[in-house]
């Protein structure tokens, strides 16, 4: 299961392994995690109903979250590892859905989930594959071998908080000039006064905002393309709401590709993200799949 920013959503797969349902709905920011996972098991119940599909044989949960919304949550990357944490939001969270569901409950990264169902499920087994999320956050996610990798603190891919201007402003993380600080939504909106997503995107479709845009993709070309070269996988996938900005992603694209060495770029396939909302739910149930 996946909870991201506005958006909360499922995919639940059969003893082989098989996708047997999904669904994904909107949900509000303003309500709170438990409240969010309050809905989000409600809907699966639902929907399984309807589908006239047995839940109590559900072997275990494993739901993607923002990084934002639980620092800790890489501390707890595989699925039956126990949480490390006593807070009591994550508390009440497994309360919600480990009661709901009567199985156990894995807490991962959204992110690096949408990466998995990219690489294993959307391009057919991609052995080697970078995604790189550009939404509230910046978080990109490796599968090389085609194992999602998660360094040895389970803190690989954290490229927001890449320092791509030495001279910027402070970041919240400590450093300064960090990459979500240029090319994360909330910075690009913040930077205009805006409020909304669909604003600059009008504003972008009327020819405006050129100089946040330039300043966000060189950013991210920057961050990208070393990663890309010192890897040098066969797909680059760019997702997220700032990648469906008008003309963003093929901005991005070209960004990337004149910044690698062209032995990497003439093999790169930069592709953007695939899926219909449910990526991230689909990645945490191959994940949930494989750890079984
Ligand atoms: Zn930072």
């Amino acid at each position: 299961m996946e909870i991201a920013c506005n958006r909360m959503a499922f995919a639940l797969c059969d003893n082989a392994g098989l996708l047997i349902l999904s669904g994904s709905e909107p949900i509000s920011r303003k309500i709170g995690l438990p409240e969010q996972a309050n809905r989000l098991t409600a809907m699966v119940q639902r929907r399984a109903a309807e589908a006239g599909i047995d839940l109590a044989k559900l072997d275990r949960v494993v739901l993607g979250l923002p990084r934002s919304q639980f620092p800790e949550m890489s501390s707890a990357s595989q699925p039956g590892e126990a949480f490390r944490t006593t807070e009591p939001l994550i508390e009440s969270l497994r309360q919600v859905i480990q009661g709901g569901f009567g199985a156990p409950l894995s807490l991962v990264n959204n992110t690096r989930m949408r990466a998995l169902a990219e690489a294993q499920y959307f391009r057919g087994n991609e052995s080697d594959l970078f995604f790189l999320g550009v939404d509230h956050e910046i978080i990109g996610a490796l599968v090389l071998g085609g194992v999602l990798q998660n360094g040895s603190h389970g803190q690989a891919g954290d490229l927001g908080h890449v320092s791509v201007r030495l001279d910027g402003a402070p970041c919240r993380c400590g450093n300064r000039g960090c990459l979500e600080q240029v090319a994360s939504m909330p910075a690009l909106l913040a930077g205009e006064g805006l409020a909304d997503p669909g604003e600059l995107a009008e504003g972008i479709l009327a020819g405006g905002y050129a100089e946040p845009l330039a300043n966000a993709i060189r950013g991210l070309s920057q961050a990208t393309a070393a990663v890309v070269t010192f890897f040098n996988p066969g797909t680059l996938v760019l997702g997220g709401s700032v990648m469906q900005l008008p003309g963003f992603f093929q901005s991005a694209k070209l960004a990337v590709l004149g910044s690698v060495p062209g032995r990497i770029s003439s093999s790169l396939q930069v592709e953007p993200a695939a899926g219909d909302g449910v990526s991230g739910a689909i990645g945490a149930m191959i994940l949930a799949f494989q750890s079984g």
